[in-house]
């Protein structure tokens, strides 16, 4: 396993490593944090029996390890605190300042992510969310050396909780951190992780491991001396370090890749490092110089270092007895990089002029970039796949009331979520909670946030929804279902004029004979019923000349307008009716129905001026009557002449909407200095409405006429 690193078991020992890159006055700052943490889990113990305070500091060393800035370090003295003791994130800005009380609130928000399900897709979500989440990319450094601690002090838990950590380790927090570039952390992680959940598995292999270093000690000393004995020949100062593959990715390598653990343990590597980079190329010279180079296996990531800032030479050579031996070559500071990542980019900050945003934003840049190249390699394994700027700018994740992950384009609505979800969901949705609180449908979710949807059986897409749905899932959704909503309705429509025609020729629609029905659709030239009534509904087929194919001669009857059944309509919604903006007919007009090709069924007033040529074709008029139930709202244009006066307008909206009605617009035109006319375009639900509104639009002091227009 890998080095068990001592941590430091005192604040004073802490403090004393932390002078060697912080100021006095912020290694005081984090003293206090550590006195108030302390204070704070006062009595509480860690399952080893420690007093819990020892966790907070075990993790501020790690961070100090990693030379992380004195905020962070802070952040991990009091990371429990919320959490564990009940005490405010307002508490700890009070004292510690907004930074750090950001920084404790995004690791603890991290901590609350319940791990639900063990699905490979689910923890893909979980790691891109758990960044995507941390506006600070210190809350996650935070948060993996927490993790990091959990797991080598994992001894006192219960087998089956050990394994749930474990695995939630190797399924996210380990690939967080090998994003990231930390590589030591990541490899400890695996390896910790890996010994829990297959403890025989990594028992043995780590026998196996044991028995291949013996064998190999040999040869790997013989080839460590021979390249110190030329470097030193050649005056280069530089350290040879053997390198041994961690436990986990032997395994992953034997598990993945089918290899034979004999295969793996061939292959000779060893690193070089040197103090500046015209050095590593003089090492490079050296090494080739020594054994045979194998071709096409060089490769130049100082000239053309990696997207995530990745530096090194790499090399493969053909040594003694014909082993391959890997070489990497690199500089200290190259080394760093390779080794901490994004955690060197954090390196004696507080020492150099650099603001910390700067540096932190350097910081982004790195990881960025790192997600870029990720995604240019085309891996799709690899998590980071949508990544453009600023880390995830084009997901968001919610949860579901049961706590599941929901992955969202940006922008993303209740309505996104709900298609999300399920298309019934979706379909019948009509309000919706966002953390706990009514919010409307079209509100943008921000990642984190838990939604509820409420549904209600019968509901409907709103077409309005596609003005703010976003994802293609419920765009689609919706428009299919409108679609569909047209059809049905130009279906239900085509199918009452069809029945009302026939009936004209005493013909039950319902009880057609096969070779009646057969005659009808040849004569249409159409392949079904459905078809036949959905072309009628749209108005792309006249009913009257149907009947013509059954009946030759029920023309007469018609031209003689002796039709007694109308079309009845009982809403302003449904079926494929529309009502014409010319006259704007209620509830109580006595109408006509104009059968439009492509529109179905428009209704105009009875006096409607439009309508009088069209009278001539009696194929395209349609009977139409009113239902006594009429429900709905239905638009109607009134003209206002008013005195000008201030306030005019917003007395009379409140006038209009006390009176049930809604407003759909309102036109001012101004005559003169003393009057304007009002034009408003209202929802009422009939004549008697109309006539009510009217009367106490009348009764104003200001107004001067009022009455019902047309356009
Ligand atoms: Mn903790």
């Amino acid at each position: 396993m890998c080095c068990l690193e001592k941590g430091v078991q005192t604040i004073e020992a802490l403090s004393h490593r932390l002078s060697s890159y912080l100021e006095p006055s912020q290694i005081n700052l984090v003293k206090r944090a550590y006195f108030y943490a302390e204070q704070a889990h006062d009595g509480q113990k860690r399952r080893s029996g420690e007093a819990y305070i020892t966790h907070p500091l075990a993790v501020a060393d790690i961070l100090a390890g990693m030379h992380m800035d004195h905020q962070s370090l802070m952040a991990a003295m009091l990371h429990d605190v919320i959490e564990d003791t009940g005490i405010s994130k307002k508490a700890i800005a009070g004292q510690f300042g907004d930074s750090v009380a950001d920084l404790v609130d995004g690791v603890s928000k991290l901590t609350q992510i319940e791990f639900e399900s063990h699905a490979e897709k689910q923890a893909e979500n979980f790691q891109k969310m758990a960044l995507a989440m941390a506006n600070d990319l210190r809350v996650i450094l935070v948060k993996l050396a927490d993790r990091l601690h959990n797991m080598r002090t994992l001894g006192a838990m219960p087998p089956d909780k050990k394994r749930r950590i474990a695995k939630e380790t190797l399924e996210i927090y380990a690939p967080i951190a090998h994003r990231l570039g930390m590589n030591e952390v990541r490899l400890e992680l695996e390896d910790r992780s890996f010994y829990c959940m297959y403890p025989l598995r990594a028992t043995r292999l780590q026998a196996a491991l044991k028995t291949a270093r013996g064998n190999r000690k040999e040869l790997v000393e013989q080839i460590q001396a021979s390249f110190e004995k030329r470097l030193l020949k050649e005056s280069i100062n530089a350290i040879v370090i053997g390198r041994e593959k961690h436990l986990f990715s032997i395994y992953e390598k034997m598990r993945l890749k089918k290899k034979f653990f004999k295969e793996i343990m061939d292959v000779y590597a060893f690193r070089i490092i040197v103090d500046t980079v015209d050095t590593c190329y003089r090492v490079l010279g050296v090494v080739h110089n020594l054994y045979k180079p194998v071709a096409g296996e060089f490769k130049d990531y100082i000239a053309i270092p990696k997207a995530n800032g990745y530096q090194s030479l790499h090399t493969v050579l053909v040594g003694m007895h014909g082993v391959p031996i890997e070489v990497q070559i690199r500089t200290k500071e190259m080394d760093e990089m390779a080794n901490s990542g994004i955690a060197a980019h954090f390196l004696y900050k507080s020492s150099s002029d650099e603001p910390i945003n700067a540096s932190h934003s350097r910081a982004r840049q790195w990881v960025q970039g790192l997600l870029e190249m990720q995604k240019n390699a085309g891996n799709s394994l690899e998590f980071i796949e949508n990544v453009k700027i600023d880390l995830f700018p084009d997901e968001v994740y919610v949860f579901t009331p049961k706590g599941k992950i929901v992955e969202l384009p940006t922008g993303a609505t209740p309505v996104d979520f709900a298609y999300a979800v399920h298309t019934d969901v979706g379909n019948t949705c009509v309000a919706c909670r966002i953390n706990e609180r009514m919010a409307p449908l079209s509100q943008p979710l921000l990642s984190g946030q838990k939604v509820a949807i409420i549904t209600a059986q019968g509901a409907q897409p709103n077409p309005n929804w596609l003005n703010f749905a976003v994802s293609a899932k419920a765009r689609s959704a919706i428009r299919h279902y409108l679609k569909h909503q047209r059809h049905h309705q130009s279906v239900t429509l085509g199918k009452r004029m069809l029945s009302r025609a026939l009936a004209e020729i005493h013909i039950d629609l319902e009880h057609m004979t096969e070779e009646q029905q057969l005659k009808l659709l040849h004569g249409a030239q159409v392949e079904s019923m459905e078809k036949l009534s959905e072309e009628i509904g749209l108005g792309n087929k006249v009913v009257y000349s149907l009947v013509k194919f059954l009946q030759p001669d029920a023309e007469l009857k018609v031209r003689a307008g002796t039709l007694n059944s109308a079309i009845t309509i009982d809403s302003a919604e449904g079926m494929m009716i529309s009502f014409a903006r010319c006259c704007r007919p209620i509830p109580g007009d006595p109408i006509i129905g104009h059968v439009s090709s492509g529109k179905g069924l428009v209704i105009h007033q009875d006096t409607c001026r439009n309508i009088a040529e069209i009278r001539n074709y009696p194929d395209k008029v349609s009977q139409v009557n009113w239902a006594a139930t009429v429900s709905g709202e239905f638009l109607v244009d009134v003209r206002v002449e008013v005195e000008s006066d201030r306030g005019i307008i917003a007395t009379l909206a409140t006038r209009i909407t006390e009176q049930g009605a809604s407003i759909e617009h309102i036109n001012v035109h101004e005559r003169d200095a003393h009057n304007s006319v009002i034009h408003l375009c209202i929802g009422v639900h009939n004549r008697i409405h109309l006539a009510n509104i009217m009367r106490r639009i009348r009764n104003l002091s200001f107004v001067i006429r009022v009455n019902r227009s047309k356009n």
